[in-house]
């Protein structure tokens, strides 16, 4: 990588030779010796006034050394040594030297420097994408585990992504086949789902459990690392049932006899995002429990689908705001720097090599890394990587606008010449610029 290493300090004798050897320098050259000012290219004609030749043949403006094409990138790098900022960078190199677009190369160049792409803040976090409500009851499933509590058990906890009914089971080991024998008499009851989402823990990625759930027509999928908001209908669960076993304890009781009662209210609690119980959503009637109850509902399948739509909505609106989320445009193709996990304080926030994205899943992103590795991040641990633009094209598309501007160029002249000529403008400007200056003593050969 260019800017990886050490730049060279720059001579005055390497900045005179490659001026001499520049083509568009010494056409400036040309044009300022025989008093040309309107052939100049545009960025020179602006400042054709503060322009001179000092006795070396090298281009001024004011007190800044106008620098060769071939020398620019080099003057960047040096400026960058230390990877400064964009501001102190720029003031670095305004303060002793000048070039058209100084400043937006200047700007690319640092975008585009791989240290400070790796130090630099993570982007900000995608907006959240509400799922729709399934379209019918215990058709899409949630899996996670809780725990490990403090009796050294753990929670496998089920729910329906429709209703919002859960179905916990308490496991002193938890394993594949512990977790498939439970799901089993669980669907007994309820009959197999369609799809079932769980994050990559272990013993949901095992070939048992997948091939398993397989066989019973089950789709299983997961959601991508580091994303616990992907599953927030389980994890919204965990908490109450996390809380309820804590006070529990902090009541002196045993915490497992208190699992089904617990279960038994959150089922026939109305839901703050249905506005409905979960077990009215999922077996059509309302459960008896120990609070007195007058009211029959019913299903009213357009209603609890608004009711649904318009909570999601607020809930995004609220954690969009939280999270300060803004939209990005990942394309796949794209290269990008994707955040690793914090391993002490020296860690940078994003993984050293960039990868490419393979895949574009609403906000899930599949990426490739450099020894073809498939990954898989939510997008707000991505972000793109600005690369160094290859310096062939950059010659290419720097032609091709010059010949533009030139194009443009000639055209305004032609009037100019016949409107403006022998203005005192132009007087002023012709004499003042083949006047030779007077030469800061920084840039005396010697
Ligand atoms: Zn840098």
């Amino acid at each position: 990588m260019t800017q990886a290493q050490t730049p060279n300090a720059m001579k005055l004798e390497e900045i005179q030779r490659e001026t001499l050897a520049d083509p568009e320098l010494q056409q400036i050259k040309q044009n300022l010796q025989n008093n040309q000012v309107y052939k100049l290219p545009k960025a020179y004609k602006l400042i054709a006034h503060e322009l001179c030749i000092t006795d070396q043949d090298i281009l001024l403006r004011g007190d800044r050394i106008v620098l060769p094409n071939k020398l620019r990138q080099q003057a960047i790098s040096l400026a960058h040594e230390d990877h400064a900022g964009m501001v102190r960078c720029k003031q670095r190199l305004r303060s002793k030297l000048w070039w058209p677009e100084m400043d937006k190369q200047v700007e690319e160049r640092i975008r585009c420097c791989h240290p400070c792409q790796l130090v630099s803040k993570s982007p900000r976090p995608e907006p959240m994408e509400p799922t729709k409500l399934p379209k019918k009851p215990w058709s899409k499933l949630a899996i996670d585990v809780c725990g490990p509590f403090p009796t050294g058990e753990q929670v496998v906890v089920l729910t329906d992504y429709y209703s919002r009914w859960p179905e916990v089971k308490i496991l002193k080991s938890v394993t594949s086949k512990n977790i498939l024998d439970w799901l089993l008499s669980v669907f007994a009851t309820h009959g197999f789902p369609d799809e079932i989402k769980s994050d990559n823990a272990s013993y949901f990625v095992s070939t048992e459990f997948k091939d398993t759930l397989t066989s019973w027509g089950i789709e299983h999928k997961t959601v991508t690392e580091y994303w616990p908001q992907a599953n927030g209908q389980v994890e919204r669960f965990n908490q109450v049932l996390e809380k309820h076993i804590l006070t529990a304890q902090a009541e002196g009781k045993a915490w497992k006899p208190t699992i089904p009662i617990m279960l038994l209210h959150y089922r026939n609690t109305p839901h703050r995002m249905t506005g409905r119980t979960p077990s009215s959503l999922l077996m059509n009637r309302e459960v008896k429990t120990k609070l007195p109850s007058f009211e029959q509902q019913t299903n009213d399948e357009t209603e609890t689908r608004m009711k649904d739509e318009e909570e999601k909505e607020k809930s995004k609106k609220y954690t969009d705001k939280k999270r300060k989320a803004s939209p990005r445009n990942l394309e796949v193709g794209n290269k990008v720097l994707v955040t690793q996990k914090h391993r002490n304080k020296f860690t940078t926030k994003v993984h050293p090599d960039p990868m490419v994205i393979t895949k574009i899943n609403g906000t899930q992103i599949v990426l490739k890394d450099k020894n073809g590795t498939q990954h898989r991040r939510n997008s707000s641990h991505v972000k793109l990587y600005q690369e160094i633009p290859d310096p062939e094209e950059e010659i290419q598309s720097d032609r091709k606008h010059d010949r533009q501007t030139e194009s443009r160029e000639e055209n305004t002249e032609a009037t100019q010449t016949e409107t403006n000529q022998n203005t005192t403008e132009t007087e002023i400007v012709l004499r003042r610029s083949t006047r030779n200056r007077k030469q800061p003593d920084y840039l005396k050969v010697g």
